[in-house]
């Protein structure tokens, strides 16, 4: 049985009726799995007036409320993350342990803001004369829309989700109409752990109708978008001209620097599988690949060694190491990266091509001998194809590591100290891994610098983004 598919306003789950539909297919069979109901322009204004409505009471709400819903959620995910991870495998692709292990990290992201929302404290600044009392307050900033994408489709939601509900405001969340079941198994766990009524709200539909209609709103006082650069862009264009506040999580150009210090067999065969999770559809997948001259060859062969033995296939079979892409229109896309490289004098030395199957799959692949504008090397591929190339100089190499407007994720193979200082004061980006992949933890702020966003999701910070500041001085 796959997920029942539905609106969430004001407390009720809400289908049928005669709203348009979208159909839900599985990735790997085309197997139709469902129908997604969209939102009429009705049903937002009633999730606004009911975001609006419990905005007024839950601003109020103690932190202990706020936490105790919270920790259920954590609860709950833990429980229930089987039958999600199963639903998530059928529309979105992943294999089944990707899935259950993405729920069960984020039961840990409900528990972090079970513990936060708890410590957002204001303070008192001392006064000029003795009969002045001044404070800063942080008070929640309001209902806040958000919008998220298909790649994590439960990760990117509840952090978006706990962090607005934590501050003590109230959301409406639009999530991935490709992907849809985990977000519906989110409200369903909100609602049970006894969130009160339009305090979260789920609407579906198409994307640039719904989010136009939600930022154009004066009740939205909030914007939280994952996803795209252009499309990220364009939304916190519309927010800036009503003046709303963002948080920008968009995609990235991660970096990769194997220095010839490095434990290079260990850096390829990690980096490989590290490449082909989520097939590649990851916003901090390693993406540009520069290995030290020295070690180059030793690299490439440990890295396509590794990925040739990656098992491809339907999610739900148990040996199954990467799923196909989440939709159709990847795989033109991943086409279209392969046909460029090889244009511009690229080698494919693994893949290269959809695989001949039912499903949207696509090999690993990798290719050489890129120059540095080519497609691969400026645009983000989001799916499984890595470009190597070498270098010789660590001051050129960062140089290189920050020659795109992107800044999100990068990651460094080293065994000396002062390359390691060296590569993360000089590399700019949101997260610098050395010799291990550890971003996106719930105690960890998330979060890119230049093209790739605005603010940071998790870690102390994860409430900044919900919160104002009002200082109050009384005599
Ligand atoms: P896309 O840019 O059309 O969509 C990306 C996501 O944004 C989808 O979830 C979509 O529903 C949403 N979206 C698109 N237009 C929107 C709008 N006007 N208002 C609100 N939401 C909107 O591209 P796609 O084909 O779905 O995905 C491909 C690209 O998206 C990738 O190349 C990658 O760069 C980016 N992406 C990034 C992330 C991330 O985690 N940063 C996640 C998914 C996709």
């Amino acid at each position: 049985m796959y997920e029942t598919l539905a609106l969430y306003i004001d407390g009720e789950f809400i289908d049928g009726g005669g709203r348009k539909t979208d159909e839900i297919t599985n990735p790997a069979t085309l197997d139709v799995l469902g129908q997604l109901p969209h939102a009429t322009t009705a049903d937002l204004d009633r999730a606004l007036a009911a975001a609006a409505r419990a905005f007024e009471s839950w601003r109020h709400s103690s932190p202990m409320q706020r936490s105790e819903i919270l920790r259920k959620v954590g609860q709950l995910s833990r429980e229930r993350a089987q039958e999600i991870g199963r639903n998530m495998t059928l529309d979105q692709g992943k294999p089944l342990a990707e899935s259950v292990g993405e729920i069960m990290s984020c039961a840990d992201h409900a528990d972090w803001h079970a513990e936060e929302c708890r410590r957002i404290y204001g303070r008192v600044i001392l006064p000029r004369s003795p009969e002045v009392r001044q404070m800063v307050l942080r008070e929640p900033i309001g209902v806040c829309a958000a919008f998220t994408p298909w790649n994590f489709p439960y990760n990117q939601a509840i952090r978006k989700v706990c962090a607005a509900i934590g501050a003590g405001c109230t959301i409406i969340l639009k999530g991935p109409e490709d992907s849809p079941s985990a977000v519906m198994a989110i409200a369903r766990m909100f609602h049970d752990a006894g969130l009160p009524p339009g305090v979260l709200n789920v609407v579906w539909g198409v994307p640039s109708e719904v989010s136009d209609y939600l930022i154009r709103s004066p009740i939205v006082r909030k914007v939280s978008f994952t996803g795209s650069v252009p499309v990220g862009k364009h939304l916190a264009s519309l927010a800036g001209a009503h003046m709303k506040r963002v948080t920008m999580e968009l995609g990235g150009h991660s970096p990769v620097l194997v220095f010839d210090d490095a434990d290079v067999d260990r850096a390829a065969k990690q980096l490989a599988r590290f490449k082909v999770r989520n097939a590649g559809q990851v916003c901090v997948s390693p993406t540009r690949f520069y290995i030290h001259e020295k070690i180059y060859d030793q690299f490439l062969e440990g890295f396509v060694n590794t990925l040739k033995t990656v098992k491809v296939g339907d999610g739900l079979d148990p040996d199954t190491q990467m799923g196909p892409l989440a939709h159709e229109r990847r795989v033109p896309t991943m086409q279209k990266f392969v046909e460029n490289a090889v244009q511009l004098g690229g080698k494919v030395v693994l893949g290269g091509e959809a695989l001949d199957r039912k499903g949207h799959f696509f090999s690993p692949t990798v290719v050489t001998d890129l120059p540095e504008n080519s497609m691969l090397m400026t645009e983000e591929p989001f799916g499984p194809i890595a470009p190597l190339t070498r270098f010789s100089d660590t001051d050129d190499v960062i140089k290189k590591a920050n020659s795109l407007p992107f800044g999100l994720s990068s990651y460094v193979f080293t065994n000396s100290l002062q390359t390691a200082t060296k590569a993360s004061n000089g590399i700019e980006s949101g997260m610098v891994n050395i010799n291990h992949f550890g971003s996106a933890l719930p105690e960890t702020p998330f979060g890119g610098v230049k093209d790739s966003g605005i603010g940071s999701e998790g870690g102390t910070e994860t409430f900044d983004g919900y919160l104002v500041t009002k200082f109050v001085t009384h005599v």
